[in-house]
């Protein structure tokens, strides 16, 4: 009897601080020190003695409710993006006390336990699919990916829209369970954004809708959603309508997206895939790498065993690399025998040690190719966002794959990383600084030496000369003004010997000497740059002259 009173009480009294906290939240704008510790402290109260009462869902939403407050230097305070998700819960615990029956009401249930059985063999057998499931309602979230589950499903849960959308990119839902009422985001524009990308507007949506009214479907139905739950709804309705959307699913994408032959991506998804990683704003601050892979010698393959073992071997070598990978990498075929893979948030060093270990456990399968076996082996160019500063995917592509031509002319069957050929290439580029100024030759050193360019030096026109000679430096920086012999001459000296037909001259004239300009350009300088010397003017048109040196 003492028991049950004590629950009574328990229920008047969080029914009272509920209602407290519900006014406090609404008069402040934002909560913080005493007041936000206070209501935490309240929260993990009720989270303890709704257990002792037999309140598990209570004492859950207090627990989740507990954990809103963050500790700032000791402090505790409620962030303002949080406030609307507190706002809910508490609503939520109202709902509870007052009228749990009406919660129990609202939450689905299975009938037919046999529909589990069917989806969990579904699971098994063509690979567990992702769910993931975004309602603001935590208790629903809890119990439907709870029966999910049970039925093998991979469930994914956020109760507000932008965590739904990280899950998204990071999980690649195979279908998205939504409640278009969100505390952060518009739900419908939630959707419409999802229906611009390629890579998603695959993936099948199921929108749940809290009220029955028709239009609420209509515009859903217009949006481009796959199908529609209102609540209350049995849970085997929402099981067999997943099942059937992500059965469909699954044949239209291996129809566009998946190359015919491997059952990879397609370059199409794979350059929108890659989009995504540069655009979205939480995904561009991160480093990713792209790798290109080309099959080392592959003609012979065909010439010797027929365009049907060499279809064979392709097949193999995707399957390996696949298995070999996680979800969340993206690997496509992207043309031939060329295959390209984009491994999210990592650098090009930990691709390196990802995918060496791979190419060389390939590299030992025998491969049956009809009567005989054979060893495939493949090359690979590793480029990565930070390594170059690169704003544009197509440029990343573009570095990994002058990487694999380097990887393939300096012997196939290895992995080479486009920055680490660059760092070598640049250094057996040499630039000569023949200078009589001390300070400057000093100032250019500094400046240049961060560049990994080969440097050399002279301070007179016969030291210039000499060190040309011996040393064949792709590009002269040449004063105009120095002893024994001026810039000029030298120049001249130059310019009439083969050696230095190739070697880049760029002249370093006096301010503003118009004269002096024309007259080394007139003499066969191919740039000039007037003193004081402006370092970001000089190294871009360093660059611009020696583009053809170092770059395919
Ligand atoms: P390297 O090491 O320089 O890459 O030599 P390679 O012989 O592999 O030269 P290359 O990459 O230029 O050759 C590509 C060959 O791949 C040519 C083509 O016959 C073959 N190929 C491209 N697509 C397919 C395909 O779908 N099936 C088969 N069997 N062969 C293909
Ligand atoms: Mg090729
Ligand atoms: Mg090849």
């Amino acid at each position: 009897m003492s028991k049950i009173m004590g629950k009574d009480l328990f229920i008047k009294e969080t029914k009272q601080s509920l209602e407290k906290m519900l006014v406090t939240l609404r008069k402040n704008a934002s909560l913080e020190g005493e007041e936000a510790a206070a209501i935490r402290k309240q929260f993990f109260q009720m989270e303890r003695e709704a257990l002792r009462y037999g309140f598990k869902e209570l004492s859950h939403l207090s627990r989740v409710s507990k954990s809103v407050f963050i500790c700032d230097m000791n402090k505790y305070l409620l962030p303002q993006y949080l406030e609307g998700v507190l706002l809910s819960l508490i609503a939520e615990m109202m709902t509870l006390v007052e009228h749990p029956n009406e919660i129990k009401h609202r939450l689905p249930k299975v009938h037919d336990e046999s529909i589990i059985s069917l989806l969990r063999s579904f699971n098994v057998e063509s690979g567990t699919k992702t769910v993931l499931i975004i309602d603001s309602d935590l208790l629903f979230l809890n119990k439907v990916s709870k029966v999910l589950s049970e039925a093998g499903f991979h469930v994914e849960k956020a109760n507000r829209g932008r965590d739904g959308l990280e899950k998204i990119a990071k999980y690649c839902p195979d279908c998205i369970v939504i409640n278009t009422v969100m505390t952060d985001i518009d739900g419908h524009a939630f959707i419409a954004e999802l229906q611009k990308e390629t890579c998603y507007s695959f993936v099948p949506i199921i929108v749940i809708s809290n009220n029955q009214k028709l239009s609420g479907k209509l515009e859903g139905a217009k949006l481009g959603a796959d199908d529609f739950l209102t609540k209350p709804f049995v849970m085997d309705e929402l099981l067999i309508r997943l099942h059937r959307l992500i059965e469909r699913n699954e044949r239209i994408k291996k129809q566009t997206l998946l190359d015919e032959l491997t059952g990879l991506y397609t370059r199409k998804y794979f350059l929108e895939k890659l989009n995504y990683y540069f655009q979205d704003s939480n995904e561009s601050e991160f480093n990713h790498s792209v790798i290109i892979f080309d099959l080392d010698y592959f003609k012979q393959v065909n010439d010797r065993f027929g365009h049907a073992m060499g279809d064979k071997v392709l097949v193999t070598f995707a399957n390996f690399i696949s298995s070999h990978i996680r979800e969340s990498d993206v690997f496509a075929r992207y043309g031939g025998e060329e295959f390209i893979l984009l491994f999210p948030r990592t650098t090009s060093e930990q691709a390196l040690v990802r995918l060496d270990s791979i190419r060389e456990k390939f590299s030992k399968i025998n491969i049956n190719v009809g009567q005989e076996t054979i060893n495939q082996t493949f090359s690979g160019g590793i480029a990565s966002k930070d390594d170059m500063n690169i704003e544009r995917p197509e440029d990343l592509i573009k570095f990994a794959d002058i990487a694999l031509y380097e990887a393939k002319n300096s012997g196939r069957n290895q992995l080479l990383i486009y920055k680490n050929y660059m760092k070598s290439k640049k250094r057996s580029l040499k630039i000569l600084i023949a200078d009589d100024d001390a300070f400057i030759r000093k100032v250019l050193e500094n400046e240049l030496a961060e560049d990994g360019w080969e440097l050399l030096f002279a301070c007179d026109g016969k030291e210039a000369l000499e060190s040309a000679k011996e040393n064949s430096p792709q590009l002269i920086l040449l004063d105009v003004w120095m002893p024994i012999f001026n810039g000029y001459e030298i120049l001249e000296k130059l310019r009439s010997d083969i050696q230095f037909k190739q070697t880049a001259v760029i002249m370093l004239t006096g301010n503003n000497s118009e004269k002096d300009v024309a007259n080394a350009l007139n003499m066969g300088a191919d740039d000039y740059i007037t003193k004081p010397v402006s370092m970001d003017e000089l190294k871009a048109r360093i660059k611009r002259l020696l583009r053809y040196q170092y770059q395919r």
